[in-house]
This record gives structure tokens, C-alpha cells and sequence, in this order.
């Protein structure tokens, strides 16, 4: 902690500082400048008592944290990339993965003919909510069970892993006995209780960056999976709110450079919610695949007009097809396969 006191205090208050700081068990180290004086507190802060009510002290300017809170998440941490390991994929090595399928999962038809349509064009895993977060009440919310069951038969016709959404924490034994990840939505990242029940499942979490979330509070989020015990996460960039409205949301691609360099696990891009228009997602596959994402996460329908959510998002199985192709060359732009 770096502790700057206000100019002209007494020496008595300077001392008061100084011994407050050893007593909570730092080591302080004064540095006199011109106008006023700096004291840099060493030790560790993340096992002992914070030096921020400091910051209350009559004769305190400034307390500033040198040290980061989230610590397993980042890359001090862990220096090299980490992996997560779904089936028999990797997600975070050298293969680059798409998870692709619809937004929800509405009927056997239309999530078989997804599944089996996205798998051959290239897709690794299998996405489909079947609990739904949606703005309205009166909006379709998924199938529920019924939508975990149609997920678990796709995957046994197709091979592909699912991922599907853990909307509230009374379902996770239900969720977690069908997915092989676990995705928080946008509206619950930082639902603590969630994630800490996610995490405890074991499972690969998936962990959207929440609408209006800094960077920071994604990294502190996805701390509270690796603090339980769970060391398979998956942050995934998916848009955030800003003034502009041509655009669903607006993808911050700058932040999966960002949590790349301040963390070791895996990003994955969602273009679908990043931008909320079908004629973007292309394009926005090949940035992200370029700027060094691991992964994708594509909302793709048969039929995308008749969609019972996100219809101007989802593309159509040919676009998703081409999709494929035209990322290639961008995949292998950033080393990968
Ligand atoms: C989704 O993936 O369909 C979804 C609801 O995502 P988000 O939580 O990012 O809005
Ligand atoms: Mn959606």
C-alpha cells in the first residue's frame, strides 16, 4: 500500500500514521518529499487486515493497493496460458474451438438439425439455453428440463459437449448433471452465490462479463471459481452497454487482450450478444480469432426469423457454414489450428 499523508500535519500525527500501520503488521518505509510525505507499507495485504480505513485518517490524502485482489486468476499467479479440458477437447491450446447452436433450445427438431448442421461444419461443442434470462416476464424462458434432456440426446447423437446456461443456484444440481459447462449469463456475474455454487460443482464455468462490468470486477468474479476449488474457467467477452444503439451491445474486443494479459485463463468471444445484429457476426469471428481469442461462441438457428429469442442475432446454418471457412485463415493469423 502506498500511503500518501496531507502537506503541513504534525509530527505527531505522522507518528500516529506509523504506528497504525506497524500495529495491523506492515513495515513502514517513509519517503520525505518537498511538500509531504509518502509511506510505502510492505507487506502482504491479502493476509492481513486492510490499510484502507487509512483513508479516514484526518491527516491521510491517499491510500492506493499496489497489489492485486485477484490473485489465482492472474497471471503472477500462473505466468503460463492455463487450459480448460471439456471431453476430449482442450480449450486454451493450441486448437481453436467453436461452440455454436441456438439461443434456446426450442423444439427436438430444430435443436437436432442445428447440432448435427454446426458439428459438420466445424463446431466442437454444442450451446442452447434451456432456462432463459429474459427482460420480459411474458418472453419465452426456455424449456426448462425438458430443454436439458433435448441437449443431453444432441450430445449423444453428435458427440459434441453442451454448454447451456445456470440462470439461478436452485438448479445447479440439475444443470450441472446434464452440461459439460456451466455459462453464467451477463445478469449474473457477479451473483456470488451462483458462481460459488457453480464452482463447486467442478464443472467448466463459463463466465460472461457482465453488461456493465469493468475488467477488474470480471477478474475478481472469476477469482471467486478458482477460490472454490475449481480451476476450469472460461471468461467470455460478450458486449457491454455503451451510448451506442446500432448495436446490441457494444463487443469490446480490447478486453480479451486485456484479460489475456492480466490473467492465464481461456477468453471466449460471443459476437451473437456482442453486437445483436446476424450480418455483423462474421467479421466480428474473424477479430476475435485474430486478436488471439480461444474460442467462440455463435448463436446459429434453422430458421432464424421464427427464433423464440434473439432472432435478429442468430445466423442461419449456411451463414454458419461459411462462417467457418472464412475464419480460417484468421485462426491460423494468431497461430492456432
Ligand atoms: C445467451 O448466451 O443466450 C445469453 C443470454 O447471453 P448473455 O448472458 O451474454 O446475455
Ligand atoms: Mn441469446
Amino acid at each position: 500500500m502506498i500511503i500518501v499523508l496531507k502537506p503541513k500535519i504534525t509530527k505527531r500525527q505522522e507518528t500516529s500514521v506509523l504506528r497504525e500501520i506497524k500495529r495491523l503488521g506492515y513495515e513502514p518505509h517513509v519517503m520525505r518529499g518537498v511538500a509531504r510525505v509518502v509511506i510505502g507499507a510492505i507487506g502482504d495485504e491479502r493476509d492481513k487486515p486492510s490499510l484502507e480505513a487509512l483513508t479516514t485518517w484526518a491527516q491521510v490524502e491517499s491510500v492506493t493497493p499496489v497489489q492485486k485482489k485477484f490473485k489465482l486468476v492472474s497471471r503472477e499467479a500462473h505466468p503460463k496460458n492455463s487450459t480448460v479440458s471439456v471431453g476430449r477437447h482442450v480449450i486454451g491450446g493450441k486448437k481453436f474451438h467453436v461452440m455454436a447452436g441456438p439461443c434456446s433450445v426450442e423444439n427436438e427438431k430444430q435443436l437436432m438439425e442445428t447440432a448435427v448442421a454446426v458439428k459438420k461444419a466445424g463446431a466442437t461443442i454444442l450451446r442452447g439455453g434451456a432456462f432463459k434470462p429474459r427482460s420480459s416476464p411474458y418472453d419465452f424462458q426456455g424449456l426448462g428440463k425438458a430443454g436439458l434432456k433435448l441437449l443431453a440426446k444432441a450430445r449423444k447423437e453428435t458427440g459434441m459437449p453442451i454448454i447451456t446456461e445456470l440462470l439461478a443456484e436452485g438448479h445447479t444440481d440439475m444443470v450441472a448433471e446434464y452440461a459439460d459447462i456451466l455459462q453464467i449469463g451477463t445478469r449474473n456475474s457477479q451473483n456470488f452465490k451462483l458462481l460459488i455454487a457453480a464452482a463447486k460443482t467442478g464443472k467448466p464455468v463459463l463466465l460472461k462479463r457482465g453488461m456493465s462490468m469493468l475488467i477488474k470486477e470480471w477478474l475478481l468474479a472469476g477469482e471467486y471459481i478458482l477460490s472454490n476449488e475449481n480451476p476450469n474457467l472460461l471468461f467470455c467477452e460478450r458486449g457491454i452497454r455503451t451510448f451506442e444503439n446500432y448495436t446490441r451491445n457494444t463487443l469490446d474486443l480490447s478486453a480479451v487482450t486485456a484479460i489475456k494479459q492480466e490473467s492465464h485463463c481461456p477468453v471466449v468471444v460471443d459476437p451473437s450478444q456482442g453486437c445483436g445484429r446476424a450480418s455483423l457476426v462474421t467479421d466480428l469471428c474473424k477479430g476475435a480469432a485474430a486478436i488471439g481469442a480461444d474460442a467462440l461462441l455463435i448463436e446459429v438457428h434453422p430458421n432464424p426469423a421464427e427464433a423464440l429469442s434473439d432472432n435478429a442475432q442468430q445466423i442461419t446454418l449456411d451463414n454458419f457454414k461459411k462462417l467457418m471457412r472464412e475464419i480460417r485463415p484468421f485462426i491460423k493469423a494468431a497461430d492456432r489450428s
